[in-house]
C-alpha cells in the first residue's frame, strides 16, 4: 500500500490559484430575474444619480429654513401655500421667501426650498400654513446623488449577487446583468456497492448519496451540471466517463475510490488522461484527508472521499472556494454565525478539523452543539445546521468558547 503525502489546506489553495490563474470563464449578460447567486463579471458603475432629483423623506411642506427661525407651536411661521407636488410628476413650482409647497414622501422638493417640515408640525389655514418648528438646512431632504452619485462603483466585479443586491441593481436600471457563465460541473460517483436512491438495496449495497448531495451544493452555487454518472469500480468505464466529463465541464468531481485500497484506482485513471494529472493526494483536513486535486487538459478534477460526510466537507473546504474564488474572483467570504461552544473537544490530528454542529437558540445567543451518533453519516448530514473549523494550530475547543459556525 503506497502512502500519500498530506498537504496543508493553505498550500492546496495556493497551488490551485497558481495552476488555474489563466483559466478564462466567459461572461454573459442575463436578465435581473435570473441574477441571484451569480457572480458579477464587471463592476456596476452608476450611470445616473440616485436620487435624480431632490427628494423629500417626509410628508410635509417644503420651505425656506430662513423663514422658520424662532418659530414655535405658539408662534408659528405663517407661509403662503403656493401649490403641491405630486408623486410621479415633474413640477415647475418654486418656493420663494414666505412661501411653502406641499410635498409627499419621495416627492420632488421645488427649487428654492431647502427643507421640509413634517406635516405633524404644521397647521393648515386654507391658503396658508403655520410652521411650528424651526427647520435647519437640508432637513428631511435627500439631495441629487446623495445615495449614489453618477460614476460611483456600486458593486464590485466578483460580487456574488445576493438578494440584497437585486433591489440595488433594479434601482440603478441594471436589468441586464453582466455575470460569469455558469461554471460547468460534472459529478461522478464510483463504487460497486452503490445503488440509486430509488432502487432496492441488497445485502452489502448502499444508496448513493454523494451524487445528489454534490449536485445540490453545486446548483446552490449557481453551477450548471453537465453530467451525472454512477459507475462501478471498473477502470475503463470510469476512464471513459471521466474523459467525457472533462471535455464538457470546467470542474469534475469524482467521489469514491480515493482511499488507498485494492479497488480504488481513481488516481491512476485521472493520470491516464494526461499531464499533469493528480497534483495533490491527501489534504490536511479532517474529515476529507484522501481528497485529490488534479488538472487534466486544463480542467480541474477533484477526487473526493466516498464517505458522505467527508465528501461533503471536502467539497466545502476545497471545491467550493475554488469555484468561487479561483474561477470567478469572489473574494468575500460567507459570514459565519457567532455561537458559543456547548462542548469540549481535544484534537491533535495535525489537520484542520471540521465539526458538524447543531445550533440551539438560548436567551444568551446561539449555542453550537455537537451531533451525536456513532460515525453516523446520515445523522451528521440530517442534523447539522452548519460546521465549525478548528485549525490545526489549535488544540481543540473549550466549552463556552466563542466559535464561528458556517451555515450550508
Ligand atoms: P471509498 O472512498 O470508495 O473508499 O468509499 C469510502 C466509504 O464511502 C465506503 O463505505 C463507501 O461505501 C462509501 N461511499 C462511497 N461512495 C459513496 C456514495 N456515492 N454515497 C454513499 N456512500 C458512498
Ligand atoms: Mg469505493
Amino acid at each position: 500500500m503506497e502512502m500519500f503525502t498530506v498537504m496543508r489546506r493553505q498550500k492546496v489553495a495556493e497551488l490551485l490559484e497558481r495552476e488555474f490563474q489563466g483559466f478564462q470563464v466567459d461572461s454573459e449578460t442575463i436578465p435581473i430575474e435570473e441574477a441571484r447567486g451569480r457572480v458579477l463579471s464587471e463592476a456596476i458603475v452608476a450611470t445616473e444619480n440616485i436620487p435624480p432629483f431632490r427628494r423629500s423623506t417626509v410628508d410635509g411642506y417644503a420651505v425656506c429654513s430662513q423663514d422658520t427661525i424662532g418659530c414655535s407651536e405658539t408662534l408659528p411661521a405663517i407661509l403662503t401655500i403656493v401649490g403641491e407636488t405630486r408623486m410621479g410628476e415633474g413640477t415647475d413650482l418654486s418656493v420663494d421667501a414666505g412661501e411653502a409647497v406641499y410635498v409627499p414622501t419621495g416627492g420632488i422638493v421645488p427649487v428654492g426650498a431647502d427643507s421640509i417640515c413634517m406635516i405633524e408640525y404644521t397647521e393648515d389655514f386654507q391658503d396658508e400654513v403655520g410652521i411650528q418648528r424651526p427647520m435647519s438646512q437640508l432637513e428631511n431632504l435627500v439631495d441629487i446623488g446623495d445615495d449614489v452619485a453618477l460614476g460611483d462603483c456600486v458593486l464590485e466585479k466578483g460580487t456574488r449577487i445576493g438578494t440584497q443586491h437585486i433591489g440595488a441593481l433594479a434601482a440603478l436600471g441594471v436589468h441586464l446583468v453582466p455575470v460569469y457563465h455558469r461554471i460547468r460541473v460534472a459529478i461522478i460517483s464510483t463504487g460497486d456497492e452503490l445503488v440509486a436512491p430509488g432502487q432496492p438495496v441488497e445485502l452489502g449495497q448502499i444508496r448513493d448519496s454523494n451524487t445528489d448531495s454534490l449536485r445540490a451544493m453545486a446548483e446552490a452555487l449557481g453551477c450548471e451540471i453537465t453530467l451525472v454518472s454512477r459507475i462501478e469500480d471498473e477502470f475503463d468505464a470510469i476512464q471513459q466517463t471521466l474523459e467525457k466529463a472533462v471535455s464538457i465541464s470546467d470542474v469534475v468531481m469524482i467521489s469514491g475510490g480515493s482511499s488507498v485500497g485494492n479497488h480504488d484506482m481513481t488516481p491512476d485513471i485521472i493520470n491516464s488522461l494526461g499531464e499533469p494529472g493528480v497534483l495533490v493526494h491527501g489534504i490536511a483536513i479532517k474529515p476529507g484527508k484522501p481528497t485529490m486535486v488534479a488538472k487534466v487538459r486544463n480542467k480541474a478534477v477533484f477526487g473526493l472521499p466516498g464517505h458522505p460526510a467527508s465528501c461533503f466537507i471536502a467539497y466545502k473546504a476545497i471545491v467550493e472556494p475554488f469555484i468561487l474564488r479561483d474561477l470567478q474572483g469572489v473574494t468575500k467570504k460567507e459570514f459565519p454565525i457567532m455561537a458559543v461552544s456547548d462542548f469540549q473537544i481535544h484534537v491533535s490530528s495535525g489537520r484542520d478539523v471540521f465539526y458538524m454542529v447543531e445550533l440551539r437558540e438560548t436567551n444568551k445567543g446561539w449555542l453550537a452543539a455537537p451531533i451525536h451518533g456513532k460515525s453516523g453519516m446520515v445523522t451528521l448530514l440530517s442534523k447539522a445546521d452548519g460546521y465549525i473549523e478548528i485549525p490545526m494550530e489549535k488544540e481543540g475547543l473549550q466549552k463556552g468558547e466563542p466559535v464561528a459556525v458556517y451555515r450550508f
